[in-house]
């Protein structure tokens, strides 16, 4: 029941377009004999409207649309390598399409924020294409997950719908409508973060028309068509129309505040996405190539992957397909991804960031039981997971497979830790019983431990080889016991590789504000070189210290050297070793010696606790 009354714009090229919409709002009579009407319809006049509708009969002032201020700032900085560098951490292979999606994302967003920092820009006087992109490959080998973590980095909210799920008859577009006030949900209602989400459209192949399908051409036609004037640019009503409910919730709101939610949302930021595995477009590819002229088409002789033909992918080949050419040219930009092989899929359960055997982990660590994976058991899950011919899909059943008969059994036992082993996986009711009649199995025991040690060093190789990229991100110089103790920490604890390098940033900032607090109290500059808040930091974790035991202990053991030094020499800034909370009477000696302060200086107070 919208009527828009005009389209106003301000200036010849503003970016800024405002929308006045003015809308008529039903009488309350009509709207009650409306209702009425739709839940005799629906419920055959068993169900009726107890209460006459109360609206407040004075015209409300505020029928004028707010506009959506296309002004705010989006935070966004991101340079494409950046985000290749962060989605390396995630992904394994897919090194194209990392490329692509991350180039053209980034572009996308900068371009924005340049338009919004400089309004007058060509970009805006030459109207700019909207860098839509398409997705081709199979299930399961990345697709939605690269795009998930892409909205999450960039911080803008995303929603994925299915092509399938849109409606082939009656209110066409509708579904695509929905995944725009889907975003607005996404991003708690924020309409300015909702503005710049990214919608996400799966299975898109499913919408291409088969020309020798009368029937269904039509209305996968019309689903295509649907979609051209959101991919670009509309503006969709925040309240879902002829939705009786929806209505129901206006009058309320109207009722009580006197004025009305009358918002809409222009898609011109929203950046679609679409996928599909498109079988068969590779026969369609490569009919082409072999058409062409001797010299293009003559190293296609032997057989290659599809999804090598995939990247050869033209318009015209999807319009062959089935997609209308206008849809086609509102998808720019393509990227395929790759099948994923066997070694892939254990790669993908080797990451530490891999939230398939970390969540196996959490499962168990919640009944208080500990668990380990042996190398040979991931190598087996992934053998498991391949034969199922759905990506890394079949990685979680294959799991779950593995798993089930020990996370249903070992909550009642006493048992407290076990690894999972290519035995283990291979014969699980054999190791079951073995658990079971004896939970404190020394055999058992050392295999726990054995493959505890090699997930410990597995940590410490990741860290090695990602060593200047995860120092860089956290700010955290990254010396050998720092790297032991980053992997000690996560074989301990249920938590990702970057869940451990926060916790040790945090450690690192807690160490260093004693810094601080030791110049406010004593006057004194202390700086602790990196092996001293390791070893603090180790002390710490072991439960044999904490922060306000390691200030007490400098001021007690070093303060008092620190100021004879001081007197004697001018020095105020002192660079703390293991040694000064190992042996803080030797540093100290060491320091009254090198300021050459009389070995007869009195000492400080006797501390039967020296040690930090
Ligand atoms: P699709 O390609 O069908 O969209 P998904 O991205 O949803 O597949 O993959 C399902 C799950 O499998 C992801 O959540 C992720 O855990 C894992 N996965 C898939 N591909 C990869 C990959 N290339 N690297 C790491 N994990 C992956």
């Amino acid at each position: 029941m919208c009527v828009d009354l005009a389209n106003i714009f301000i200036g010849d090229y503003s970016p800024f377009i405002m929308k006045i919409r003015n809308e008529k709002f039903p009488d309350p009579k009509e709207l009650e004999k409306e209702l009425g009407d739709f839940l005799a319809k629906k419920f055959g006049g068993s169900v009726k409207l107890a209460t006459p509708i109360v609206v407040p009969q004075t015209e409300a002032s505020d029928t004028v649309e707010k506009p959506i201020d296309h002004t705010v700032d989006i935070n966004f900085d991101l340079k494409p390598e950046e985000l290749i560098a962060y989605l390396d951490q995630y992904i394994i292979k897919q090194q194209q399409a990392k490329a692509i999606l991350a180039t053209k994302i980034c572009t996308h967003f900068n371009r924005i924020r340049h338009r919004q920092a400089s309004p007058d820009s060509m970009s805006d006087m030459v109207g700019s294409i909207k860098n839509n992109i398409l997705m081709l490959g199979p299930t399961g080998v990345g697709k939605t997950y690269m795009i998930r973590l892409i909205a999450h980095k960039i911080g803008v909210p995303f929603v994925k719908g299915d092509a399938t799920k849109f409606s082939e008859t009656g209110y066409v577009g509708g579904d695509v409508e929905d995944l725009v006030r889907d975003l607005v949900r996404e991003a708690d209602g924020d309409l300015d973060r909702a503005q710049y989400g990214i919608i996400y459209i799966d299975e898109i192949d499913k919408i291409a028309s088969a020309h020798n399908l009368i029937g269904a051409d039509v209305s996968r036609t019309g689903v295509q068509r649907a979609l051209l004037k959101p991919m670009e640019e509309t503006d969709v009503d925040l309240k879902v129309p002829h939705d009786p409910i929806s209505m129901l919730q206006e009058i309320e709101r109207f009722r009580k505040t006197g004025s009305r939610d009358k918002s809409s949302i222009n898609t011109k930021n929203i950046l679609f996405i679409m996928s599909g595995a498109f079988s068969g477009l590779d026969a369609i590819i490569k009919k082409r190539l072999t058409e062409q002229p001797i010299g293009f088409g003559a190293h296609l002789g032997r057989h290659r992957e599809a999804s090598e033909m995939l990247s050869l992918v033209k318009s015209e080949d999807l319009i062959g397909y089935g997609f209308e050419s206008e849809f086609v040219g509102r998808l720019p930009v393509r990227a395929v991804f790759e099948q994923l092989s066997e070694g892939d899929l254990y790669d993908i359960l080797s990451n530490p960031n891999n939230p398939i055997i970390l969540g196996k982990k959490v499962d168990f660590a919640s009944y208080g039981i500990g668990v380990t994976f042996s190398d040979d058991g991931l190598r087996l899950l992934a053998e498991h997971a391949f034969a199922e011919s759905t990506g890394a899909r079949g990685l979680v059943s294959a799991v779950e497979r593995a798993l089930l008969s020990f996370e249903t059994r070992l909550p009642s036992t006493k048992v407290k830790r076990f690894a999972v082993t290519r035995e283990v996986i291979e014969s699980p009711q054999v190791w079951l019983a073995k658990l079971e009649s004896e939970p404190d199995d020394p055999e058992m025991k050392a295999i726990f431990e054995r493959v505890r040690i090699e997930e410990r060093q597995k940590i410490e190789r990741y860290v090695n080889e990602n060593r200047t990229h995860l120092s860089d991100k956290y700010g955290l110089p990254l010396t050998p016991l720092r790297v032991t103790l980053i992997a000690d920490y996560y074989t301990v604890h249920t938590t990702d590789i970057n869940g451990v390098f926060e916790r040790f940033t945090h450690f690192c900032e807690q160490v260093k504000s004693i810094e601080m607090q030791f110049l406010k109290k004593h006057g004194i500059n202390i700086v602790f070189e990196e092996e001293a808040i390791d070893f603090i930091i180790t002390r710490w974790l072991e439960g044999a210290t904490n922060l306000d035991a390691v200030y007490k202990q400098l001021s007690d053991n070093l303060e008092y050297g620190f100021k004879l030094v001081r007197e004697k020499t001018g020095r105020n800034r002192f660079f703390l070793t293991r040694q000064a909370l190992d042996a803080p009477d030797q540093f100290i000696s060491q320091l009254l010696k090198e300021a050459q302060v009389p070995n007869n200086a009195p000492l400080p107070p006797a501390d039967t606790n020296r040690k930090v």
